[in-house]
C-alpha cells in the first residue's frame, strides 16, 4: 500500500517541504508539499527526482573495518566497530591529550546529529576540534552579521522577495543554486514590473536573465564596489540620516573611508562603467524598500568577513533593515548549515550561539550538560584542522556526511593529511566518495527518506524531516551512532559517572537542545516536535506566548549589541593575494551546475541529471580559445601552483576574457585529477575562517598526447 509521509529536501538551504511516497521498502515518488511555507508545492529537478537517487550500489551497507594500513577494509558488526573506534580514540586522548583527535561534520546532518557530535566533542573528549563543512559555506555571513548586527541572525523572510522593491544579487547564482527561490522571484518580476533586481557576478548567469542591470565585476573586488556604491549614496544624499544617528554607530570612520572610493576609481577596481555604478546606487538609494541577497561568492573567500559587513553597511546607511521588503539575506548553501550554527557546531561556538572564547558562555553550558567545565581554548576550524592532521597533531580523525577529499582547497594536501593519519572513521551513507578510500573504519549511515530529525533553513524556519522507510543493509541513524561511540567512550573517561548520553530517540535530542536557546536571540525553547507538527513549520525566535514564529527581525530598529545600536564596519577592499601573472594569466571562477548537488554522491546516481550538463568541463571566452589555438571541446591541461587537471574546455560567451569557470562537482571518480580543489588555495579569511574557493590563477594548455 503507498503512504505519504512529509518531510523536507536534503539539498540547499531554501528548505522545501517534500511528501515521500513509499510503500513499506520502497519510496516511489516525491512531490512538493504544498502546504510548506518554504516552496508552497514547488520543488526544483534535484529535489523533484530525490526519489531515483537510491541506488544501492553507491551505498555503504556494513561496517568496514581495516585492521592495518595498506590493508583492504573488511565488513565486521557493529558492536566490534564501534569498540574498535571507542578503543583507539580513547586511547588516542589518553596517550596525546584531547587536542590529538578531531571531528569534522556536516550541513548536511539534521540538528539532533549536529547537538549529539557537540556534546560529544565539547562535553566528553574536551575538545574543541569540531568543524563543519558550513565553514566552507557560511561562516563569513556569519562573522558578518555578527559584526555589525550583533547576532547570526539573518534578519529576512522569503515573504520579503515578493514585498521588496529594488533586489541586490551578489555571488549567487540563485536560479541553480536556490532554485525554488528564484522561481519565487521570477513570479514576483512579473507580478511586479516596477520591480529592480541587479546582479552582481563576474559570468553572466541564468540569474542574470531577469536582471535589470548585470554588473559583469573583476572577481573579489566586491568590498571596492560596495564601498563605491555608498559614496555615491553619500554624494547624492540618499541616506538614513535619522536611523544613522539613532540606531548605528561608526558611521564617521566609515564616511571617511569611502570618500576615496569614487565611481572612477571603482569602476577601474571592478571593470564596470561609471555610468552603470550610477544606477546601481541610484535604484538602491530611491528604492521605498531594498533587499539583497548573497551566497557563496561573497562568503566563500579571503576576505569574506569584510564583504560582508561592507554590504550590511549599504542596509544601515539607507535604513533599509527590519522592514518589509528589506535587508541583508544570506541564501544558506546546505539543507542545515544554520542548524549547524545553531547548536555550535563550528570550532568557535557553542550550542545557542555561544561563543567558545566566552567563559560565561562555557559555563552556562557546562552547568546545563552537569560537567565541571568546558574547553577554553581555540579548536581547529577546517583548514587549520587537515593541516593539524597533515603535520601529525590530529591522531585520530572522525568524519561525518561529508567528503573533504573532494571539496577541501588544495586538495593534494588533504590526501596527504588523509593518507597519514593513523586513524580515519568515516560515517557516511555513501561509500563512493573520495574520503571512504582513506576510511579504516567506514560506518554506513542512514541517509534521506530513513532518518528523522529537524532542519533550519535560510529564513530561520525549523521544519521536521521524518524517515519514510528503513535504512538498507545495516545503515544506523548519525545520532545514533555518535550516541554510541559516546556512551563506549565515557566507560573510559567518565568511569562510574551517569551517562551523558542517554538519548533512545532523536525527538530526546532536540528536547535536551532546545533548551540551551532559552534567552538566546534565537530562543525556540519551548518549540517541541508536537508543535511543529501542529502549527507547521516556524522560525526563530518561538513566541511561546503567541505560539509563532518571527517573520523579521529588528522592527523595533533595536539590535542585540550592548548598546542596542548596529554597527558599520569601516575595512578597506584589499587586491587578492593571487593575481593573475604571466605565469597564470588567467582567474578562475567554481560554482554549481543546476542539477548536481556537491560531491554527487546523490545525484550522481541519477542518469537523468546528467541531461542538464553531462560532463566537468572547463569555460572560458571565445578569445582566449583562438589566442591559445584551442578549438570547443578540446581536452586541455588546467594548471595552478597547487595542481592540475585534464578538462575539455568550452568556448562560453558568458564569461569575460581572462576568466574561467570550473564547476565543483567532479571529483577524482569521474576526473583525471581529483577535481577542481586540486587547483584552488588553502588560503582563508582572518576572522571567519572560510577558504577561498572561488578564485586562482591558473593556466591552460592544450594536452600533448604522446
Ligand atoms: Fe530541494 Fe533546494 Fe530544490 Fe528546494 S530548491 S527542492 S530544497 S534542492
Amino acid at each position: 500500500m503507498t503512504t505519504t509521509t512529509a518531510s523536507t529536501c536534503c539539498y540547499c538551504g531554501v528548505g522545501c517541504g517534500v511528501l515521500i511516497e513509499h510503500d513499506d521498502e520502497h519510496i516511489i515518488g516525491v512531490k512538493g508539499d504544498p502546504a510548506h511555507p518554504a516552496n508552497y508545492g514547488r520543488l526544483c529537478s534535484k529535489g523533484a527526482t530525490l526519489h531515483l537517487t537510491g541506488d544501492l550500489t553507491a551505498r555503504a551497507l556494513y561496517p568496514e573495518l581495516r585492521l592495518g594500513k595498506g590493508l583492504a577494509r573488511s565488513h565486521t558488526d557493529w558492536d566490534t566497530a564501534m569498540g574498535h573506534a571507542a578503543q583507539v580514540f580513547g586511547q588516542t586522548i589518553a596517550e596525546h591529550g584531547p587536542d590529538s583527535v578531531a571531528f569534522y561534520i556536516s550541513g548536511q546532518l539534521l540538528t539532533e546529529d549536529y547537538y549529539a557530535f557537540n556534546k560529544l566533542a565539547r562535553a566528553l573528549v574536551a575538545t574543541n576540534n569540531i568543524d563543519s563543512n558550513s565553514r566552507l559555506c557560511m561562516s563569513s555571513a556569519v562573522v558578518g552579521y555578527k559584526r555589525s548586527l550583533g547576532a547570526d541572525a539573518p534578519p529576512c523572510s522569503y515573504e520579503d522577495i515578493e514585498q521588496s522593491d529594488c533586489l541586490l544579487i551578489v555571488g549567487s547564482n540563485m536560479a541553480y543554486a536556490h532554485p525554488v527561490l528564484f522561481r519565487r522571484l521570477e513570479q514576483a518580476k512579473a507580478d511586479k514590473p516596477d520591480m529592480r533586481i541587479i546582479v552582481v557576478d563576474p559570468r553572466r548567469t541564468d540569474t542574470c536573465d531577469i536582471a535589470d542591470m548585470h554588473l559583469a565585476v573583476q572577481p573579489g573586488t566586491d568590498v571596492a564596489l560596495f564601498h563605491g556604491i555608498l559614496h555615491i549614496l553619500m554624494w547624492e544624499g540618499w541616506l538614513d540620516r535619522r536611523f544613522i544617528d539613532e540606531h548605528t554607530g561608526g558611521f564617521d570612520e566609515l564616511k571617511t573611508l569611502v570618500r576615496d572610493y569614487t565611481p572612477e576609481m571603482v569602476s577601474g577596481i571592478c571593470g564596470i562603467r561609471q555610468d552603470d555604478l550610477q544606477s546601481v546606487a541610484r535604484m538602491i538609494g530611491t528604492a521605498p524598500s531594498f533587499l539583497s541577497l548573497w551566497c557563496m561568492g561573497l562568503n566563500q573567500s579571503s576576505a569574506g568577513s569584510a564583504k560582508n559587513s561592507a554590504l550590511i553597511n549599504l542596509h544601515l546607511a539607507t535604513g533599509q533593515i527590519g522592514k518589509p521588503g528589506s535587508g541583508p539575506f544570506s541564501l544558506t548553501g546546505q539543507p542545515n548549515a544554520m542548524g549547524g550554527r545553531e547548536t555550535g557546531s563550528l570550532s568557535n561556538l557553542l550550542p545557542g550561539h555561544r561563543e567558545t572564547a566566552n567563559a560565561a558562555h562555557r559555563d552556562e553550558v557546562a552547568e546545563y550538560w552537569g560537567v565541571d567545565s568546558l574547553p577554553g581554548n581555540v579548536g581547529l576550524s577546517a583548514v587549520e584542522l587537515f593541516e593539524g592532521v597533515r603535520q601529525g597533531k590530529i591522531k585520530a580523525l572522525w568524519i561525518a556526511c561529508t567528503n573533504p577529499a573532494q571539496s577541501m582547497p588544495d586538495q593534494t594536501l588533504i590526501h596527504e593529511a588523509l593518507a597519514a593519519c593513523p586513524f580515519v572513521v568515516v560515517q557516511e551513507a555513501f561509500a563512493t566518495t573520495e574520503t571512504c578510500h582513506y576510511a579504516d573504519l567506514l560506518l554506513p549511515a542512514a541517509s534521506w527518506g530513513e532518518k528523522a530529525g529537524s532542519v533550519t533553513n535560510s529564513e530561520r524556519r525549523i521544519s521536521r524531516v521524518r524517515s519514510a522507510v528503513a535504512a538498507p543493509g545495516e545503515a544506523r541513524p548519525d545520532w545514533a551512532i555518535v550516541c554510541d561511540l559516546a556512551t563506549r567512550l565515557e566507560a573510559q573517561l567518565r568511569p562510574g559517572q551517569p551517562s551523558l548520553f542517554d538519548f533512545d530517540s532523536p525527538q530526546a535530542l532536540f528536547d535536551e537542545y532546545r533548551g540551551l536557546t532559552a534567552g538566546r536571540d534565537l530562543d525556540y525553547s519551548s518549540l517541541s516536535y508536537a508543535l511543529i507538527d501542529e502549527l507547521g513549520p516556524q522560525q526563530w525566535p518561538f513566541d511561546a506566548s503567541k505560539q509563532k514564529g518571527t517573520a523579521r527581525l529588528y522592527a523595533d530598529n533595536r539590535f542585540p549589541t550592548d548598546d542596542g545600536r548596529a554597527r558599520f564596519i569601516a575595512e578597506s577592499y584589499l587586491p587578492h593575494k593571487e593575481q593573475r601573472d604571466a605565469r597564470f594569466p588567467l582567474t578562475l571562477n567554481t560554482g554549481r551546475l543546476r542539477d548536481q548537488w556537491h560531491g554527487m554522491s546523490r545525484t550522481g546516481t541519477a542518469a537523468q541529471l546528467f541531461g542538464h550538463v553531462e560532463q566537468a568541463q572547463i569555460s572560458l571566452h571565445p578569445d582566449d580559445l583562438r589566442s591559445r589555438h584551442l578549438v570547443d571541446g578540446q581536452l586541455v591541461q588546467v594548471k595552478s601552483r597547487r595542481g592540475e587537471l585534464i578538462l575539455p574546455v568550452l568556448a562560453d560567451e558568458q564569461i569575460r576574457p581572462g576568466q574561467a569557470y570550473i564547476p565543483m562537482h567532479w571529483g577524482n571518480r569521474f576526473l583525471k585529477g581529483l577535481g577542481v580543489n586540486v587547483l584552488t588555495q588553502p588560503l582563508f579569511d582572518p576572522l571567519s575562517k572560510q577558504p577561498e574557493l572561488k578564485q586562482a590563477g591558473i593556466n591552460v594548455k592544450p594536452v600533448v598526447f604522446p
